[in-house]
């Protein structure tokens, strides 16, 4: 059976838009150390994309390297992409022009699992699907503090990673990304990498947000550099993450934790390691 957990978590990344504009200074470009002695695991991303958004992956190189140096840094893992499409079917086949729809009940929660079963492999360990406008969100720059779609993932529990493969999938809203983030007038790499490291995290490890329910005491106990924010937080203003080339999660020490310590995403993070294909 493949699990599709639907309900509480209101699974899609929800991000803040203020207004103001901030750039990126040379700070932004931190060097990210791993954990000493630990090489990272590798497991394998399948990638997909739209026709229409696939020139994102020229256009932002450092797409999955921003992501994986976060990932190294907070866990000694990464994720090695692999292209498998970039020409994936229309969400409605019979009717090319309409939106893909809100990911907010259970039957369109169905859509993006059924969507994602077709076309995912069970020997490739998680998968992101990189697609075009969800109905809905705005096309320009939205007024301060409104919240938005771009990021969705499903088939998770705290800390827990769907069993089956195919039912490990992330959807980045790719269009309306680059469509906002280029009119707000923040980073629009930052932007994606920020997004794709938020939704893996739900996806390789099911971090969950620290605004949530008891999620911050139970979980989120670990810290971030002074400025910083922890990149699971749901809503980070877009110009905030959009600052920063290496998203953190939040992280304690000692490393490597204890067995069953699961009070920090670095912690849950490193113990969902050895899940793979
Ligand atoms: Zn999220």
């Amino acid at each position: 059976m493949n699990p599709l957990r639907v309900g509480r978590l209101g699974f899609a990344g929800r991000w803040a838009v203020l207004g103001s504009t901030l750039f990126c200074s040379a700070a932004c470009q931190e060097a990210v150390p791993a954990p000493a002695n630990y090489p990272p695991v590798i497991d394998s991303l399948e990638v997909f994309s739209e026709a229409q958004v696939r020139e994102i992956f020229d256009r932002y190189p450092d797409l999955f390297y921003g992501m994986n140096v976060s990932l190294q840094h907070a866990a000694a893992m990464a994720l090695h992409p692999l292209m498998a499409s970039t020409s994936i079917r229309r969400p409605y086949p019979n009717d090319p022009t309409r939106a893909w729809p809100r990911p907010v009940d259970q039957i369109t929660n169905r859509f993006y699992f059924d969507y994602a079963v077709e076309h995912r492999r069970a020997d490739m360990g998680f998968g992101a699907f990189f697609i075009t406008h969800m109905e809905g969100n705005p096309t320009v720059c939205p007024p301060a503090d409104t919240d938005i779609i771009l990021g969705y993932t499903f088939g998770y529990g705290p800390n827990t990673v769907a069993s089956d493969p195919v039912g490990r999938a992330t959807f980045l809203f790719a269009e309306d990304a680059a469509v906002i983030a280029n009119s707000c007038g923040v980073n629009a790499q930052n932007t994606f990498i920020g997004l794709l490291t938020h939704e893996m995290g739900h996806q390789r490890a099911g971090l969950t947000h620290p605004e949530e329910f008891n999620y911050q005491a139970l979980y989120h106990t670990g810290t971030v550099p002074s400025g910083r924010t922890d990149i699971m937080a749901q809503r980070t203003p877009l110009n905030v993450m959009a600052r920063w080339r290496y998203p953190r999660f939040d992280a304690k020490q000692p490393f490597p934790p204890s067995l069953g310590d699961e009070s920090a995403c670095s912690y849950n993070l490193f113990h969902a390691r050895p899940i793979g294909p």
